[in-house]
């Protein structure tokens, strides 16, 4: 039996994993119900735009390139992806108008981040658009998803996770811990347990007569391959963004629609992020896409996650809301729940982050 259950393998629940077997517990991850948003998701190591953010995200997310750098690092040094692929530190560059930029220079200084004001003319790239004003961070960067969740789950099972493919059903507080129940009649008992199913929390939660402000926010993203040097920074703008590879594939997004929980790439979507890519790279010309597709965002109605203890459910844990910032803020997340819940001090205060009493509702109490 593990001594952990972690319900949703997506970048929140493997790098729980990840520090709950650092500390020798032994783990189960349960996953099954939909692509996760850490698949679909661009990689940028930032929030887009971290000074219209709150504190207690940009504590998740300020060294995020850091906390990648180590975490790539140790997976490449193991063999379990090829050296330089998956973290791209060439930058990103925001576009604003002198409001913004003074904000934005003011955040930081004051969180110590290097930058400078730029134009786009001044940014490497030579597909970009060369006429807007900014800012530019070059200490910041992207980091390739879909090769990091690989090598991470690889790592993992070769430190004895064990992974099952499974749709959870309900969680539930026993006696000694927690009790997971798949659709398929499975069951599972751990002392402890994570809920971090991204978008799938919410509708757990619910079973339980837990309500926290989650919504699902569907998100498009095109990918073109082009070569290195097209495009070299992250470039955002008022309209949209562009994510550097390091083998030259250029992302383009996104799309955000609040409460679509659907996961398929539609028409709308695709002229709207080619439009999109014709105006940040102009010199694109003819080329055409070669990805489109589509994914769900854990959106919640603040602007950082619910990480803690369920109030009244002995055992059971969450990790969810990540929203827009859930690449970013994943290490740190996982870090602080799993400082909490390994009875460790903290990296920061974990109030603000807690999961509120009042989110059980009384008829929950009569249902139980
Ligand atoms: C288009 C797009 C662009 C994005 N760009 C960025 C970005 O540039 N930077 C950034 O930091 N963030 C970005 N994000 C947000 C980021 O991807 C998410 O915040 C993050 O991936 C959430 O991780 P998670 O582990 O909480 O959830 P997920 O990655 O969604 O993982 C949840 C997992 O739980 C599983 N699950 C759900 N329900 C159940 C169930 N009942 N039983 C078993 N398993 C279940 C799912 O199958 C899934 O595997 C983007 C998202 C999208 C869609």
């Amino acid at each position: 039996m593990s001594d952990v259950l972690i319900l949703g393998g997506g970048i929140v629940g493997l790098l729980s994993a990840l520090e709950l077997t650092q500390r020798g517990r032994k783990v189960t991850i349960v996953d099954g119900g939909s692509p996760p948003a850490s698949w679909a998701g661009g990689g940028i190591l930032s929030p887009l735009h971290a000074w219209r953010c709150s504190r207690f995200l940009n504590q998740l997310t300020v060294d995020g390139v850091a906390r990648y750098r180590r975490l790539v690092d140790m997976l490449e040094s193991g063999g379990y992806t090829q050296t330089g692929g998956l973290l791209n530190q060439g930058g990103m560059w925001v576009q604003g108008l002198e409001d913004e930029l003074d904000d934005a220079s003011r955040w930081a200084t004051s969180w110590g981040v290097e930058h400078a004001f730029m134009s786009s003319a001044d940014i490497p790239g030579k597909l970009v658009r060369k006429d807007l004003q900014g800012i530019f961070f070059p200490g910041l960067g992207n980091v390739r998803n879909p090769g990091l969740l690989k090598a991470l789950r690889a790592y993992l099972c070769d430190r004895g996770v064990v992974m099952e493919h499974a749709n959870v059903s309900a969680v539930s507080s026993v006696e000694k811990g927690a009790h997971v129940a798949a659709v398929d009649g499975r069951q599972w008992r751990a002392d402890q347990a994570v809920i971090c199913a991204g978008f799938g929390t919410a509708g757990l939660l619910e079973k339980m007569g837990v309500s926290l402000p989650l919504f699902p926010a569907k998100g498009e993203m095109l990918l073109y391959q082009l070569s290195p040097g097209d495009v070299s920074a992250v470039m955002l703008t008022d309209e949209g963004y562009l994510i550097p590879r390091n083998d030259g594939a250029v992302l383009v997004g996104s799309t955000l629609r609040k409460g679509d929980a659907s996961h398929y790439p539609t028409v709308a979507g695709r002229y709207a992020l080619e439009r999109l890519a014709q105006q940040l790279m102009p010199g694109l010309v003819e080329t055409k896409p070669c990805y489109h597709w589509a994914g769900v965002r854990p959106g919640c109605d603040r602007d950082y996650p619910y990480l803690g203890p369920l109030p009244h459910a002995n055992g059971i844990y969450v990790a969810t809301g990540h929203y827009r910032n859930g690449l970013v803020a994943a290490p740190a997340s996982a870090e602080l729940l799993v400082q909490g819940m390994c009875g460790e001090s903290p990296f920061v205060d974990p109030s603000p982050y807690s999961v509120p009493s009042s989110s059980r509702s009384s008829s929950s109490f009569l249902r139980r």
